[in-house]
């Protein structure tokens, strides 16, 4: 095994015949900000003599799903933890037929960030008490389901081959990984995008997929959950009414809900959420991954056997 230091920060590991670098395996963007997808690309020459039988990966703990982009050039996504500092690293695995077995390994270096810019909100007190052991337990509950559902899309098949849309077109009133400063006091960082909108303006699902969760949580409301396959998952907080059902497969752009004020609000907006697996990440930065990124897959005859997340034809 041999370690190659590049210039820009990521680096790759070659296993295999010293010299020969027969696979490479990157990352970008090399500065992700904490709650980032980053794009991953590996290349591996393909042999006739000795085909690719499958390429397995894994980046902070989750899965990646190698998808054939074009011949010897598969991508995957990943995502990078909100809490993540220093350095991270995505490892893949590739397996030829003869059993011969190619590790290679991208590493990217977090930058320091100043700290998140508080957003001032005076609020009823409410807000600010903490919750009785009956209230924080329920609220845990929600969340390990919510994490449940992230970590069941990693074995859903691909939903979509179309770009990621803003569930809502209205302005953009908090961003990701602001901070929330109720009353003056700094609680917690905002892990999620909110959208301007009244009461029973419509929320749409950013792309294709199958709806995980509908219910009425503590502090997120009346919630959607959406699965769209290969780790990711998209949620739609505080409606005034869901308009779907738990099984129902949605379309891009398909309105699956109305704005509300529920749950733990100080006023009626969308709050957009979005993981990979159980990673919280920038739902914005799935509106910006390329169109083609999964879209142009395509079939090669050494492409892995992964048919779970094969992409499906919207
Ligand atoms: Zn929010």
């Amino acid at each position: 095994m041999k370690i190659c230091q590049t210039t820009v920060a990521l680096c790759v590991l070659v296993a295999g015949t010293l010299g020969a670098q027969t696979t490479r395996l990157s990352i970008a963007p090399i500065h992700p900000e904490p709650g980032a997808i980053v794009r991953l690309t590996l290349v591996a020459l393909a042999s006739r003599a000795d085909a690719i039988a499958s390429i397995h990966g894994s980046m902070a703990g989750e899965p990646l799903h190698f998808l054939p982009s074009a011949p010897g050039t598969w991508h995957a996504i990943g995502a990078v933890p909100v809490d993540a500092t220093g350095t991270l690293s995505a490892d893949a695995e590739v397996r030829r037929a003869s059993g011969k077995i190619e590790s290679v390994r991208a590493r990217l270096t977090l930058p320091k960030l100043p700290p998140p810019v508080a957003q001032p909100l005076a609020v009823d007190s409410s807000f600010t008490r903490p919750l009785d052991s009956a209230t924080a337990a329920r609220v845990e509950r929600e969340n390990a389901r919510a994490r449940e559902v992230g970590k069941h899309a990693h074995d859903s098949p691909l939903m979509w081959t179309a770009s990621f849309l803003r569930p809502r077109t209205s302005a953009i009133t908090s961003e990701f990984g602001s901070g929330r400063l109720f009353n003056g006091k700094m609680t917690s960082r905002h892990l999620g995008v909110d959208f301007r909108g009244a009461v029973g303006e419509p929320v749409r699902a950013a792309n294709r997929g199958v709806v995980a969760l509908v219910d009425n949580f503590f502090l997120a409301g009346n919630v959607v959950y959406i699965d769209h396959g290969g780790g990711l998952v998209t949620a739609y907080f505080h409606l005034s009414k869901p308009l779907v059902s738990v099984g129902d497969t949605v379309a891009r752009g398909q309105v699956i809900g109305l704005v509300g004020a529920t749950g733990r609000v100080t006023g009626p907006h969308l709050h957009w959420a979005a993981r990979y697996g159980a990673i919280t990440v920038n739902p914005l930065d799935l509106v910006s991954l390329k169109q083609n990124w999964y879209g142009a897959s395509i079939s090669l005859s050494d492409s892995p056997k992964r048919s779970r997340t094969r992409p499906v034809p919207e």
